[in-house]
């Protein structure tokens, strides 16, 4: 099958992991009969550089026109990157909000999954890891908090901001059924996290939700408060599944999850729309303070390709032998420095490429 992905190899660390993922996905084609055409789109603070904005509609068009877009990670250091001396708008941030809004991304899936090679590198207890833990995300990312009304204004010489959080029923629905289906193909439970103790947002995000389970009686649903669920993670990660929230909860929890997990370096991410296509791209950021030196784990980001060639390209034997390759790979004691510990043999981004390349 002849399939058109987008390549956004991003800022910092983003063109040496997207380049490594691309290689794998090369492999894939060699080994499976596809053939993957590739279009390059700027983002963040490298379409800045070129073309003064963090996004262009050409960017936009082209990914749209894609089967799927594979991602790097975008911006640069806050304190020493002129990017930032821009407006708020025009920063690398607001190239990434702008293009998941465009493309209609409205679920985020970040899996949390410890790989027994790594127990060392989690930060938790032996007996609270047990037998290990894999958990995904199902994250809300175009509504809420991060993209309601706000302004700052002055009362009587003081200043305030305001933010709104609102949903709308279908937002939640259309949520709910993606976590529900992922369920479905995991272990049928299904964690929906949010505050409606205190707010009405998440009152009506809970009876919608429970709505949605109607039509899913062989998946289990519970409710938890976020603030529980902050402590959940830590004290029992194996309790949980699927864990379904909004954008902002969605957004703190999964950075929670990802530490537990030891190395962000590992965690994989995808954002979907109705349909099949999505932007995938790893958990991290741009890391600056290591870009250009060699060091960077690409594994996320060719977890990330993992996630595409399942969810998007429908190649879920694909899939699962580059999961199986980076398996195969940590076991035989590879690692790069985020994830390196006594006895195992350090390699660079590109090595780090090779070898799950050739494990395949
Ligand atoms: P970061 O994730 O880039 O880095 C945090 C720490 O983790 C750093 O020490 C870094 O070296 C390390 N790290 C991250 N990815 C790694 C990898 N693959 N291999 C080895 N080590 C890795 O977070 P930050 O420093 O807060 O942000 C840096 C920039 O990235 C900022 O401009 C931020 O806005 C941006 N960012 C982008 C995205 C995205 O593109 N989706 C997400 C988060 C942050």
């Amino acid at each position: 099958m002849d399939y058109k992905i987008a390549l956004i190899p991003g800022d910092g660390i983003g063109p040496e992991i997207v380049r490594e993922a691309k290689k794998v996905l090369d492999k894939v084609c060699e080994k499976y009969g596809h053939s993957f055409s590739y279009s390059e789109v700027l983002l963040g603070g490298a379409s800045i550089d070129v073309h003064g904005v963090p996004l262009t509609d050409e960017a936009i068009a082209t990914a749209k026109s894609s089967d799927a877009v594979l991602m790097g990670s975008i911006g640069g250091d806050a304190k020493t990157s002129p990017w930032y001396k821009l407006e708020p708008s025009k920063r690398p941030e607001a190239g990434l909000l702008a293009i998941r809004k465009a493309l209609n991304l409205f679920a985020n899936l970040r899996p949390a999954y410890l790989y027994n090679e790594l127990r060392k590198a989690c930060p938790l207890r032996d007996e609270i890891i047990g037998d290990g833990f894999d958990m995904i995300i199902v994250r809300e990312l175009t509504g809420g908090l991060y993209f309601g009304e706000r302004q700052t204004i002055e009362e009587n010489g003081v200043k305030k901001a305001i933010d709104t959080l609102s949903y709308n029923e279908n937002e939640i629905r259309r949520i709910a059924i993606k976590a529900f289906e992922i369920a479905r193909k995991r272990r049928n439970k299904v964690t929906s996290v949010d505050k409606a103790n205190v707010l009405d947002s998440s009152r009506l995000w809970r009876k919608v939700v429970e709505e949605v389970a109607k039509d899913y009686p062989d998946v289990t649903l519970e409710h938890m408060l976020v603030d529980n669920c902050a402590m959940q993670l830590v004290r029992d990660p194996k309790q949980f599944d699927v864990i379904l929230t909004e954008n902002m909860f969605g957004d703190i929890l999964s950075d929670e999850a990802s530490m537990v997990t030891g190395s962000i370096g590992m965690l994989s991410s995808a954002s979907l729309n109705e349909t099949k296509f999505g932007l995938y791209e790893p958990s991290h950021g741009s890391a600056p303070d290591i870009a250009g030196q060699d060091k960077a784990n690409p594994i996320a980001t060719i977890l990330s390709a993992a996630m595409m060639l399942r969810f998007s390209l429908d190649m879920d034997k694909e899939a699962d032998a580059v999961e199986a390759a980076v398996q195969k790979v940590l076991t035989e004691g590879y690692r790069t420095g985020d994830i390196m510990s006594e006895g195992c043999k350090l390699v660079g981004t590109k090595e780090m490429g090779d070898l799950i390349a050739a494990a395949l």
